[in-house]
């Protein structure tokens, strides 16, 4: 059997920065990172594969991160932990012992339990260089593909396969507006606008009951009995945790069916820790469970993790949620809670929103508008969300919100916040949104 200090499960997001980050605090320690596959796709990128960026090729996570952290890498599948030996099996008849592991093994797509689903040329969104390319391929010989489900990956996906030219496209949402779960109405509605205009057709309130066709597929079956006629479906309605290695290790789960995980990233078994899709989360506000599963959580998870491996330095305060994401040169982004998610979680809301020019004067170039909205907590005044919408800075602004949440800043925090302004980069001093919204809720709350 072979021996290393700290055996890595997972090389996507939170398997690759675990192991830089174990690589920075213990500088001595041999770590070695198993995963799956040769070319690991970079996970947010996938979308743009389409579109944007064109081949899985141009959308890989580098191995030179890991070699420059000299962290030795397998290719290979683990089959088996054994947590009493402190060993784990590989499909290709390794056995590895540890003194810590350390488990990533994210997400798979979630499938719904939909009549004719496994038929062919309807395709779920993996992680994975080869199902993509065949995605690819068949998108290529398409003429009508129907997405399924409207949050962010549907979203993403259409508006890339969109790009493409040859393909039309159709979102099929349950719910009143695509990106709903994410964002308040005003937002999605202003997205569901601009995918309109750029060729996505969006059919909302509705329910996907049934694929069809024989073999193939030929359309979708919605709830009012119409069908959709498609020659591909693709299916981006969540993902769920790839939980079964722990589980058969008997290691405990919690509520959402994910890895049980401590605040410090550890499992029940004080040498196995978890971290990114894989693992349960809790909510920053108020610590109920969340099933919220992106890459920036799994690497802050990653980073708490690889830190506590032989010590514990770092606690997790639990999933704010930050996202962002872009239709053509329009930006979307949010941190924490929006509005009508705050009011169902029984919070009384103060909300604030400035909209103006993102550069000041006017007239500069690059000037587009932005807007800004911030949900506070009515009766301590502290942030608790922030939804925008402008150029591609509303990626970072959205990032300073979501300190500001963290650190629980009050409406006069904000609204006597000290920014860097500059004619040519950001909206005016005097009307800076961010800290206009602020003094909105302040009237308001009078
Ligand atoms: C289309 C799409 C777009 C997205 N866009 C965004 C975005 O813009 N922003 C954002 O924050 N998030 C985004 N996400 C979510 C993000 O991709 C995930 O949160 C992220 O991939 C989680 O990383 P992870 O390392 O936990 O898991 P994964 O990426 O699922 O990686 C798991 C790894 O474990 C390996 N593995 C699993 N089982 C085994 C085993 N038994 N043996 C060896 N290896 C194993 C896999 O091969 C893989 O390397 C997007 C997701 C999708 C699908």
């Amino acid at each position: 059997m072979k021996k290393t200090d700290v055996v890595i499960v997972g090389g996507s997001a939170a398997g690759l920065t675990a192991a830089i980050t174990a690589r920075r605090h213990y500088p001595d320690k041999k770590i070695t990172l198993i995963r799956k596959e040769k070319l690991v796709p970079i996970p947010c990128g996938i979308p743009y594969i389409f579109g944007t960026v064109g081949s899985t090729q141009k959308n890989l996570i580098p191995d030179t991160p890991l070699e420059k952290h000299n962290v030795d890498f397998i290719i290979d599948d683990v089959v088996e932990i054994n947590r009493e030996k402190r060993s784990l099996k590989t499909e290709g008849g390794e056995e590895i012992g540890y003194d810590k592991l350390v488990i990533a093994t994210g997400s798979l797509p979630m499938m719904p339990p939909i009549p004719g689903f496994e038929k062919e040329n309807v395709y779920p969104v993996f992680k994975d260089v080869e199902r993509l390319n065949k995605m690819q391929d068949k998108m290529k010989a398409s003429k009508k593909v129907v997405v399924i489900g409207g949050g962010f990956i549907g979203v993403e996906m259409s508006d890339e396969m969109n790009k493409m030219g040859n393909l039309d496209v159709t979102i099929c949402e349950l719910l009143p507006h695509c990106l709903q779960l994410a964002f308040d109405q005003e937002f999605c509605e202003e997205a569901e606008k601009l995918l309109q205009e750029r060729g996505v057709k969006i059919l909302a309130n509705q329910k996907v009951v049934s694929v069809e066709g024989d073999k193939k597929v030929t359309g979708v079956k919605l709830g009012d009995g119409k069908v959709l006629e498609a020659d591909m479906v693709v299916v981006g309605i969540g993902t769920v945790a790839n939980i079964d290695l722990a589980k058969n290790a008997n290691l405990r789960l919690g509520p959402t069916g994910s890895i049980w995980v401590d605040r410090t990233m550890r499992t029940v078994d004080e040498n196995v820790f978890s971290c990114g899709d894989c693992t349960e989360k809790f909510s920053f506000f108020g610590g109920k469970p969340s099933k919220l599963k992106l890459a920036s959580i799994a690497c802050s998870e990653a980073r708490i993790a690889g830190a506590n491996l032989f010590g514990i330095q770092r606690e997790s305060v639990g999933t704010i949620g930050v996202f962002s994401t872009a239709i053509g040169d329009r930006a979307f982004a949010v941190a924490g809670m929006g509005e009508n998610f705050a009011k169902q979680q029984g919070y009384e809301v103060i909300t604030g929103t400035a909209a103006g020019p993102n550069r000041h004067p006017g007239g500069m170039p690059g000037m587009v508008g932005q807007t800004v909205k911030l949900i506070f907590e009515k009766r301590t005044k502290v942030l608790i969300g922030t939804q925008m919408m402008g150029d591609y800075a509303v990626g970072e602004l959205v990032n300073m919100g979501c300190a500001c949440i963290q650190h629980k800043m009050t409406i006069d925090d904000i609204a006597c916040f000290q920014m860097g302004t500059h004619p040519a980069l950001t909206a005016s001093p005097v009307v800076y949104q961010f800290v206009n919204a602020a003094e909105s809720a302040l009237l308001a709350m009078s």
